[in-house]
Parts: C-alpha cells; sequence; structure tokens
C-alpha cells in the first residue's frame, strides 16, 4: 500500500492545523505549524480563494491525515458509515476511533498514531488474549486490548505511558495501567472526537 513518507509537519501547515502526527513535539515550540503558520511549498504565502469543493476535500484531507489513512481505505470506511444508520458523517468519526491503532494511541501506549500503527503491526497487543496485528481491526464494547508481556519492557511505551498526563483517556476507554491493558468500555460518540472536524464537508464531498 503507498504510504505518505514525507515530513509530518507539512501535512499539518497544509491543513492549517496541528494534527498531532509526531508525537512529544506536537507539544514543543518546534512544532511546525508554531513555527511556520502558512501553507508549505513556494505558493505557500500567496494569495488563495477557496470554493466549496476545495472546503470539502481540505476537510477530508485532514481527517484522513490525522488518522493516517490511504485513500482507499477512507473511501472504505465512509462507505461503511453510509451503510450504518444515522448520520454517515458521525459514523464515520466513530468508526474511525474504533480502529485498534487509534485505541492503542488514544489509552497512551504510544505518542502518536503512527507510532501505534507500527505498534500493532509489530505484534506488540493482544485483543482478548490473542494477538491482533491489523491497525484497522475494529474494537467493540466489552473487548480487553492488553500489551504483550513480553513487550512490557519497551522503553517507548512505558515512556508514552508516563507521558499520558498531556492527553487524557476518553470516557469510552479506561486504562487498567499496573496490568497494561485497556477495556472498552462503550462505542465511542461524536463529542469523544475532540479535534475540530465537520465532518459533514465530508459527506457532501463524496455525495458530489
Ligand atoms: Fe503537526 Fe506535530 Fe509537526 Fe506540529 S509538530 S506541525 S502538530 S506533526
Amino acid at each position: 500500500m503507498a504510504r505518505y513518507t514525507g515530513a509530518a509537519c507539512r501535512l499539518c501547515r497544509r491543513e492549517g492545523t496541528k494534527l498531532f502526527l509526531k508525537g512529544d513535539r506536537c507539544f514543543t515550540e518546534k512544532c511546525g505549524v508554531e513555527r511556520r503558520a502558512y501553507p508549505p511549498g513556494q505558493h505557500g504565502q500567496g494569495r488563495t480563494r477557496t470554493s466549496d469543493y476545495g472546503l470539502q476535500l481540505r476537510e477530508k484531507q485532514k481527517v484522513k491525515r490525522m488518522y493516517g489513512l490511504a485513500e482507499k481505505q477512507f473511501r472504505g470506511t465512509m462507505d461503511a458509515a453510509s451503510r450504518m444508520r444515522g448520520r454517515a458523517g458521525e459514523n464515520l468519526l466513530v468508526l474511525l476511533e474504533q480502529r485498534l491503532d487509534n485505541v492503542v494511541f488514544r489509552l497512551g501506549f504510544a505518542t502518536s498514531r503512527s507510532e501505534a500503527r507500527q505498534l500493532v503491526r509489530h505484534g506488540h497487543f493482544e485483543v482478548n488474549g490473542r494477538k491482533v496485528d491489523i491497525p484497522s481491526f475494529r474494537v467493540k464494547t466489552g473487548m480487553r486490548v492488553t500489551l504483550c508481556e513480553s513487550s512490557r519492557q519497551i522503553a517507548r511505551i512505558t515512556e508514552a505511558l508516563e507521558a499520558l498526563e498531556r492527553r487524557s483517556v476518553p470516557g469510552w476507554l479506561e486504562l487498567e495501567k499496573e496490568a497494561f491493558t485497556g477495556v472498552i468500555k462503550a462505542a465511542p460518540t461524536r463529542e469523544d472526537v475532540t479535534m475540530p472536524v465537520q465532518e459533514q464537508l465530508i459527506v457532501e464531498l463524496y455525495s458530489r
């Protein structure tokens, strides 16, 4: 699968907002958005006129980049959200929140979603006692996500857990720190997505 390997801060600057793609660095004055609050590239500081389509596209790109998905995966998630009952935009955000890599990040085992994705891919987590290495795995209420016994000494994970006070664990998850386990207490709701997102624009983009 094609994967973006360029500078993460470029993506935030393009979207004009912090997407928190680089862990600890995002909370320092080295943050790219803090230092250069204009889009990247030669014409980044030029005049811009944004059409309705442009607004919709930027909103979609923002959410896609925030969760680290490729276009095809994102489109597939949108299609699944449209087939569910309720509002497609809200369903989309709920489905994205329920991804295993996002849950690992939200529980504090990693400082960014990309780091969480790598940890999952490398087989460091079990769900209900069985190893799962698929970042898009969808967690359900009652499931337990546990860091494998053999991975509990990994410095980057323990450091991430120690730095958790910067971010809070959302209400739909519960972290049992001593057991290196997260419990899915409930399904996430729209309110659990704290980043400013206008999901309706994404729905409009895909209904064109
Ligand atoms: Fe985005 Fe983090 Fe880079 Fe800031 S430091 S621009 S939030 S990735």
